[in-house]
């Protein structure tokens, strides 16, 4: 029987309560005291001093420390205090991988986070029950077409980068955790739109740089152009654009690699080719990540039931053949934020 320690109860809450690995990150990245805490949440310092036997100084110093490293958010203001909250194991995660701080723990460090991933939490997701969480809900996040792909009208805001762009106060570009811990590829790491509130938690910690929002829009754009797929809170004012390869994204990589079912709504746009001008030069089929492109006779065919409407096949056709168009209607949006705890 595995020994019953702060490190293991946390594991638990966070949903892994057999995963070795994620026990050792945790011991990594917290002492024992701060596990406790940190299982304890959530609560305000009052409360939480209460219930763990301390002062409410050592309370509020020790949450701050929570949130400072990457595990606990500051949220509600309530009469008795702050109320913190643990995060979910995903935020938890990228708010730690991309925290430049956690270097110091080297390579094998994120190692660890690499098996962790591709195996403990792939295996959890196969799981009946998980299987069914997910389709009881919306998925959390969806993908965002490459704008310059979409057709001129009839476009949703939020169906538009531009837009989640253009309404945030404060944007924030960060690492991108995936590739940080998969390591697969060469595309660029720092290309993760973090916009308001979870752009400021991350500038408070010094894990993201601030940017002006014609900075956010050369980032989207070039990821577009290297092939990168957006994906977005799936939400009407999202406050997170990922920019995702299919070799490293913790949402792209389990679909492309291991066949699974894409855990991310697609865009309610298909890809669209115009068979006079196509030339059939494949470019855009070895572009697709999600292999619904192949070259036919004369021109190139798409398999609609492969294409998610990201449009990143448009961007790079030479002789502009490739378009997005609308089938059917919007998918539900989710009803809640990811770190929904984190106020703007
Ligand atoms: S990149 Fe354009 S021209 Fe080349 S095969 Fe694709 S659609 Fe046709
Ligand atoms: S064909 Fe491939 S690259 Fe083009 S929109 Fe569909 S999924 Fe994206």
């Amino acid at each position: 029987m595995s020994e019953s320690t702060p490190f293991r109860r946390l594991a638990e809450l966070l949903g892994y309560p057999d995963s070795e690995r994620l026990v050792g990150i945790l011991r990594q990245i917290l002492t024992e005291e701060e596990a406790r805490w940190l299982a304890a949440l959530p609560g305000t310092p009052g409360q939480l001093a209460g219930r763990l036997g301390a002062t409410a100084e050592f309370a509020r110093q020790i949450l701050a420390t929570l949130a400072d490293k990457g595990v606990a958010v500051p949220g509600e203001e309530t009469p008795t205090g702050r109320t913190y909250h643990r995060l979910e194991i995903g935020p938890l995660a990228d708010a730690v991988l991309i925290d430049p701080r956690y270097e110091a723990l080297g390579e094998s460090f994120y190692d660890a986070w690499r098996d962790f991933w591709n195996d403990d939490m792939l295996r959890a997701a196969q799981a009946p029950e998980a299987i069914q969480a997910r389709d009881e809900k919306p998925p959390e996040f969806r993908i965002l077409p490459a704008e310059a792909a979409l057709p001129t009208e009839d476009v949703s805001d939020h169906e538009r980068a531009s837009w989640i762009i253009a309404r945030a106060e404060t944007i924030a570009v960060a690492q991108c955790p995936c590739r940080r811990r998969e390591r697969r590829c060469d595309h660029e790491h720092e290309v993760c739109l973090w916009l308001d509130g979870v752009a400021r938690y991350a500038l408070e910690r010094g894990s993201a740089r601030a940017i002006t929002h014609e900075e956010a829009l050369d980032i989207l754009e070039r990821a577009s152009a290297a092939g990168l797929v957006h994906n977005t809170e799936n939400v009407r004012t999202p406050r997170v654009i990922c920019n995702c390869c299919s070799c490293c994204c913790a949402f792209l990589r389990p679909h492309v690699v291991h066949g699974l079912d894409l855990p991310v709504a697609t865009s309610r746009y298909r890809a669209v080719v115009d068979d006079g001008a196509c030339v059939n030069c494949g470019v855009c089929v070895a572009r697709c990540p999600f292999g619904a492109l192949s070259q036919g006779d004369g021109s190139v065919q798409v398999d609609i039931s492969r294409c998610t409407g990201c449009g990143v096949c448009a961007v790079a056709c030479p002789q502009e053949a490739l378009r997005l168009a609308a089938v059917g209607s919007a998918a539900p949006l989710h009803d809640g934020q990811w770190i929904g705890e984190l106020s703007d």
